[in-house]
C-alpha cells in the first residue's frame, strides 16, 4: 500500500489566512482542494508538500456558482455541483459535456473547478510509482536531469489533461487569483505555459478563487475528448470549440485543443477562418484540417501519437458540426468504439 508521506494540514476559515497561510513558505505549500490529484501524486513521491492548506473551510466564499454579467464559478465548486447547475447545462452546454467527461461520478463529487484548472502535467514516464521512476534513474520533471520522451529537450514535454481548461478557454473565461498583494484577474489563455513543469503562470503563493464567463448571448459550444476507456479516463486529445452564431453564419470563434502539449494550445487562424463565414460542411472539413496542424502530440501518453494527432482533424470537426446544430449523439457513440478498437494494446 502507498503511505502519504508526513505533512502539516492547515484548515483556514477565510481567504485572508488562506493567502497569508501560503506566503509562508510557498515553495512547500500546496492548496488542497478534493485531493483527487495531489495526494496519489504526493503517495508516489511526485510532488511532496511539507504543508497542505485544505479549502473545507472556505465553503461558503469559494463554493458558490452565480450571475454576474455572465457566470462566477468559485474554485471549490465541485464538478458534480457543475454540472447539475441549469446554468450550465443550458447556457454553457461545452463546459458541461466537458466537466461531464472528467472522471468518474464519485470523484466529480470530490474534485473542484480550481484543482481541475490547476491539475499537473502528465507523462507515462512520470505518472508512476517512486519505484518506477527510480529503477529509470527518474526524469526532469522531478529528481532527475533527462527527458526520457526527447532527451536532447531542454524542457519537459508532459501534457496537459485538464479537461475543462481547454473548454473554458475557449469560452473566453478568466481567472481570479488572491495573495497577500491583493487580487487580480487573468485571462485564461494566458494562465496557462506551454512547458511540463512550470505550466502556469500564477504564482506559488497564489490561490485561484474563482473563474468568470462572459455572457453566452449567441454562444454555442462543443467539447469532444479521445480517450482509451469511455467510462473514465484523461484526455489524450480534445477539441473545445464556442462559436458566436448568426443563423449558421459564423460572428466570432475560438478552437482550443487540450491534451496536445503542456497547455491548452488555442487555433486563432484556424478559429479566423471560420469568422463572417457560413458553417458549411467544406469549411468545417478545411477549419479542422487547419486546426490540428497545431497539435503536437508527443509519446509520452496513452495511444499512438500519429493515430492521435489524425483524431484531433475529427474532433475539432465534431465539435463545428455540433456547434452548427447537427445531431452528433450516434458519432459520439462510434467514437467511443473507435477508441478501443483502434488502440494498441497497453
Ligand atoms: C482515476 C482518475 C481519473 C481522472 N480522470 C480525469 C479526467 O478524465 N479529466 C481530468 O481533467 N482530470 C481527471 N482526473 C484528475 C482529477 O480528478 C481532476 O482533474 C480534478 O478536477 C482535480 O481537482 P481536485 O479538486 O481534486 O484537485 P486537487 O487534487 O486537490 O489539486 C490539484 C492541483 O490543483 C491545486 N489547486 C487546487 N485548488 C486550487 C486553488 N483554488 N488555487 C490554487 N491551486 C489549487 C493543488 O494544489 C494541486 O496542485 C482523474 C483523476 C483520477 C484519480
Ligand atoms: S516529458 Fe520528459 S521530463 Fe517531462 S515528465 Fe515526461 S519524461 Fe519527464
Amino acid at each position: 500500500m502507498m503511505r502519504l508521506p508526513p505533512f502539516q494540514f492547515r484548515t483556514p476559515g477565510t481567504i485572508a489566512d488562506a493567502v497569508a497561510w501560503l506566503a509562508e513558505n510557498p515553495e512547500t505549500t500546496m492548496i488542497l482542494a478534493g485531493g483527487t490529484d495531489l495526494l496519489p501524486n504526493m503517495k508516489r513521491r511526485q510532488q511532496t508538500p511539507t504543508t497542505l492548506i485544505g479549502l473545507r473551510g472556505l465553503r461558503d466564499e469559494l463554493s458558490t456558482i452565480r450571475d454576474a454579467d455572465g457566470v462566477v464559478i468559485g474554485a471549490a465548486v465541485t464538478l458534480a455541483d457543475l454540472i447539475a447547475s441549469p446554468e450550465i447545462q443550458n447556457r454553457y452546454r461545452g463546459l458541461w459535456q466537458a466537466a461531464a467527461q472528467v472522471a468518474t461520478p464519485h470523484l466529480r463529487n470530490m474534485a473542484t473547478v480550481g484543482g481541475n484548472l490547476c491539475l499537473d502535467t502528465r507523462c507515462t514516464y512520470y505518472d508512476q510509482t517512486y519505484e518506477w521512476r527510480k529503477a529509470i534513474d527518474f526524469c526532469m520533471k522531478r529528481d532527475g536531469r533527462t527527458c526520457w520522451v526527447a532527451t536532447s529537450s531542454p524542457k519537459c514535454l508532459a501534457v496537459s489533461s485538464t479537461d475543462t481548461a481547454p473548454m473554458l478557454q475557449a469560452l473566453g473565461a478568466s481567472v481570479t487569483l488572491a495573495s497577500t498583494s491583493g487580487t487580480r484577474v487573468v485571462p485564461l489563455d494566458r494562465f496557462y505555459a506551454n512547458d511540463g513543469i512550470h505550466y502556469l503562470t500564477k504564482r506559488p503563493e497564489e490561490l485561484v478563487t474563482a473563474v468568470t464567463l462572459p455572457r453566452a448571448d449567441g454562444w454555442q459550444s462543443a467539447y469532444w475528448k479521445l480517450r482509451r476507456r469511455g467510462s473514465f479516463d484523461f484526455p489524450v486529445a480534445a477539441a473545445a470549440v464556442a462559436a458566436k452564431l448568426d443563423g449558421t453564419r459564423v460572428i466570432e470563434a475560438r478552437i482550443v485543443l487540450g491534451a496536445v502539449s503542456s497547455k491548452p494550445q488555442q487555433a486563432d487562424r484556424a478559429a479566423l477562418l471560420l469568422q463572417n463565414h457560413e458553417l458549411t460542411d467544406e469549411l468545417i472539413a478545411a477549419v479542422a484540417a487547419a486546426a490540428s496542424e497545431l497539435a503536437k502530440p508527443m509519446d509520452n501518453t496513452d495511444f499512438e501519437l500519429v493515430w492521435r494527432k489524425k483524431m484531433v482533424t475529427s474532433l475539432v470537426g465534431h465539435a463545428l458540426h455540433e456547434v452548427r446544430g447537427d445531431d452528433m449523439r450516434a458519432r459520439r457513440r462510434q467514437l467511443a468504439r473507435q477508441e478501443l478498437l483502434s488502440a494498441r494494446p497497453r
